[in-house]
C-alpha cells in the first residue's frame, strides 16, 4: 500500500525526522487557512502548494485543465487561493502517471524551506529499502538529489551509495556518520544528518515499510536537514498490526477493479494484455501468464481465485475480468486437487449462463480430480467454451483466438 506525501511526513515526524511542515486542504479556502496557520507557526512568507497524488515527478508535471505544475510556489498569502484552485480537482500528468493523469483531490500547503541565507540550499537523495539479494535492509543515498534518481543511476552510478544494515544489531552510529561524510557534510549539518538517517531508518522499521524514499532531503541555508518529499510503500502483510496506517489507505488512488476484486477476496492485478486469466494458486497463475505469453498473447491480468473455485467465485472472477475492454479471450486454468474439476466446470457453465452476454472465447483447462468428467460437462454444455486438459492444448486454443 502506498501513502501520500503528507501521510508519510506525519509518520516521519512521529519518529523524530525533521520535515518541511504543512497542512492539507481540499478547497482554496482551506488552503488559505492552512497558509495562515503556517505563517503564524513558522513565520514563513512564501508557501509551496503540492498536489497529493500517488505518483512522483509532480514538480515537473502538468495539470491538464489549467497548465499549472503539480508543485508551485506562492510568494504571498494572496497568491495561495488562486494557485491552489489551479491544481485542485484537475488531472495531474507526470512521468509516473498514465496519459490521463491522476485527479487531485487534496493539496498540501507547506512552508517554503528554500529561503536564502549563509549557504545555498542543497538537495540530496535518500531511501531505505529491502535488498532482496542480501535479504537485508539498506540505505541508498546520493549527493545528487531533487532530480530523477534513475537518471543519476544510469549516467553517474558512482554518485549512488548504499549502506547495508545488519538486522541483528540495527543501524549503527558509524553508519550514519558514513552517510553524512559521503554526502560531503560537516559541522552542524553533519550532526543533523546523522540524526536524520537514524530516525528515518527507525521510521522505516517502525511502520513495516518496504520502501521509504525522501527526494529531496534538504540542507537549508542555515544547515538544517529535513525531508521535503516522502514516498512510502507499506508492506500489506504487516497492516494488521498498524491499524492507524491501514486507515490511511486512499482507495481513489488505486485501480477501481483491483479494489472491487479485493473486496470479494480475489487476488487480482490488472495488466496491459489481451488474454484474461483465472487460475487457482499464485504459482500456477504465474505459469499461466508465461504460457499465454509463449503462445503469442499477452496476459491482461493476474488473478488467483484461491482454493474454492465454486460457481459464485468463478462468476465474480469472470465479471472482474470482463470489465477490462481489451480482453479478447479468457483462459481458465484450474488444478483440481482439493476442489473437484467437475464442480469447477459446473461453476464455469453456471457463471457463463448467469452473466449472459459473454461474446469472447473462453478456454477452460481443468486438470486433476475428475478432469475427464469436467471436460465432458463443458463439451456437452453447448456453450462457446473450449475445454482442454493439457496446458499445451489450452495454449494452442489461446493462440488460435488472439
Ligand atoms: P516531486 O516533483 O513529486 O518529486 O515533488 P517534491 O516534493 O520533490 O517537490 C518538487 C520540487 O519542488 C523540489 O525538488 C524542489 O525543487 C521544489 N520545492 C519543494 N519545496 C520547496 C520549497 O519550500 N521552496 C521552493 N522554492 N521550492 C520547493
Ligand atoms: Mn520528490
Amino acid at each position: 500500500m502506498n501513502l501520500h506525501e503528507y501521510q508519510g511526513k506525519s509518520l516521519l515526524e512521529s519518529f523524530g525526522v525533521k520535515i518541511q511542515k504543512g497542512y492539507t486542504a481540499s478547497t482554496p479556502e482551506e488552503a488559505t487557512e492552512a497558509a495562515k496557520k503556517l505563517q503564524s507557526e513558522t513565520g514563513t512568507e512564501w508557501f509551496v502548494i503540492k498536489a497529493q497524488i500517488h505518483a512522483g515527478g509532480r514538480g515537473k508535471g502538468t495539470v491538464t485543465e489549467t497548465g499549472s505544475r503539480g508543485v508551485v510556489l506562492a510568494k504571498s498569502l494572496d497568491e495561495v487561493p488562486e494557485k491552489a484552485k489551479a491544481i485542485l480537482g484537475g488531472h495531474l500528468v507526470t512521468a509516473q502517471t498514465s496519459k490521463e493523469g491522476k485527479k487531485v483531490n487534496k493539496i498540501y500547503i507547506a512552508q517554503d524551506v528554500y529561503y536564502p541565507g549563509d549557504n545555498e540550499p542543497e538537495e540530496y537523495y535518500m531511501s531505505v529499502l529491502m535488498n532482496r539479494q542480501t535479504g537485508r535492509n539498506m540505505i541508498m543515498y546520493s549527493p545528487e538529489g531533487g532530480v530523477d534518481i534513475e537518471t543519476v543511476a544510469e549516467k553517474t552510478p558512482e554518485k549512488i551509495f548504499t549502506e547495508e544494515i545488519d538486522p541483528k544489531v540495527g543501524i549503527q552510529a558509524f553508519q550514519a556518520r558514513k552517510v553524512a561524510f559521503n554526502l560531503g557534510l560537516s559541522g552542524q549539518a553533519f550532526k543533523e544528518m546523522t540524526k536524520f538517517v537514524v530516525s528515518l531508518y527507525k521510521a522505516y522499521e517502525g511502520i513495516d515499510a518496504s520502501m521509504f524514499e525522501i527526494n529531496p532531503v534538504l540542507k537549508t541555508s542555515d544547515d538544517q536537514i529535513m525531508a521535503v518529499d516522502s514516498k512510502v510503500t507499506v508492506d500489506n502483510n504487516a497492516l494488521f498490526r498498524h491499524k492507524d496506517i491501514a486507515e490511511m489507505r486512499d482507495k481513489t488512488e488505486e485501480d477501481p477493479t483491483e479494489v472491487e476484486a479485493g473486496e470479494v477476496g480475489l487476488n487480482y492485478v490488472k495488466l496491459d494484455g489481451n488474454v484474461g486469466c483465472m487460475v487457482n494458486g499464485a504459482g500456477l497463475a504465474m505459469a499461466t501468464m508465461d504460457i499465454i505469453k509463449l503462445s503469442g498473447g499477452n496476459p491482461a491480468n493476474f488473478l488467483d481465485v484461491g482454493g474454492t473455485a465454486d460457481a459464485k467465485r468463478v462468476e465474480q472472477a469472470f465479471r472482474i475480468i470482463l470489465k477490462d475492454g481489451s480482453v479478447k479471450a479468457i483462459l481458465v486454468n484450474i488444478f483440481g486437487g482439493i476442489v473437484r474439476c467437475d464442480r469447477v466446470a459446473q461453476g464455469v457453465v453456471d457463471a457463463y449462463k448467469n452473466i449472459g452476454d459473454i461474446d469472447i472465447p473462453i478456454i477452460v483447462r481443468l486438470q486433476g480430480t475428475n478432469a475427464e468428467e469436467a471436460k465432458k460437462l463443458i463439451d456437452d454444455s453447448g456453450l462457446a467454451v473450449h475445454s482442454a486438459i493439457t496446458l499445451q492444448e489450452a495454449a494452442d486454443n489461446v493462440k488460435a483466438v488472439v
